[in-house]
């Protein structure tokens, strides 16, 4: 993305396929290979959900650690189309203020996921499709996840 897309598109939403590495001189937090860790390609993750992510980081002010882009084994489509990312937190943060800054932030798809330690790890996605959230938990680490409404996950 060039600048100069920029003036004639804005931020395009979804997955324009068009990240390059000049656009890290905007990105404030992340460097290439945070989200090249899993194999992602970066021609194939969305701009707008890097920036998305980065204006996260900067909001919640405490570390995000990328656990995979268009890599891993996952349900739905959003991560292949390179428009979600998962990933946890240095500290906790609590369920409101959680959801009220990835929305600021700019994600529409977001799941919140507590493991069998009581650990959280996060979905984001830009999707151009309507907004959609979630809550999943496992009472032990080789179950599958339960998928319940976001806000009984607490
Ligand atoms: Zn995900």
């Amino acid at each position: 993305m060039t600048w100069i897309n920029l003036l004639h598109y804005g931020l395009p939403r979804g997955n324009d396929g068009n990240m390059q590495l000049t656009d890290f001189k905007h990105i404030r937090n992340f460097k290439p290979a945070e989200i090249q860790k899993d194999g992602s390609i970066l021609g194939a993750v969305s701009l707008a959900l890097i920036v998305s992510i980065d204006d996260l980081r900067d909001a919640i002010k405490t570390p995000i650690s990328i656990i995979c882009v268009t890599g891993g084994d996952h349900g739905g489509d959003t991560h292949p189309r390179g428009i979600a990312v998962d990933f946890t937190t240095k500290n906790f943060i609590d369920m409101e203020t959680m959801i009220w800054n990835m929305c600021r932030a700019g994600f529409r798809g977001i799941g919140i996921y507590k493991n069998n330690l009581g650990y959280f790890s996060y979905h984001g996605d830009v999707r151009p499709e309507p907004v959609q959230m979630w809550g999943a938990y496992k009472k032990q680490p080789q179950y599958k996840w339960t998928y319940v409404n976001i806000q009984d996950i607490i």
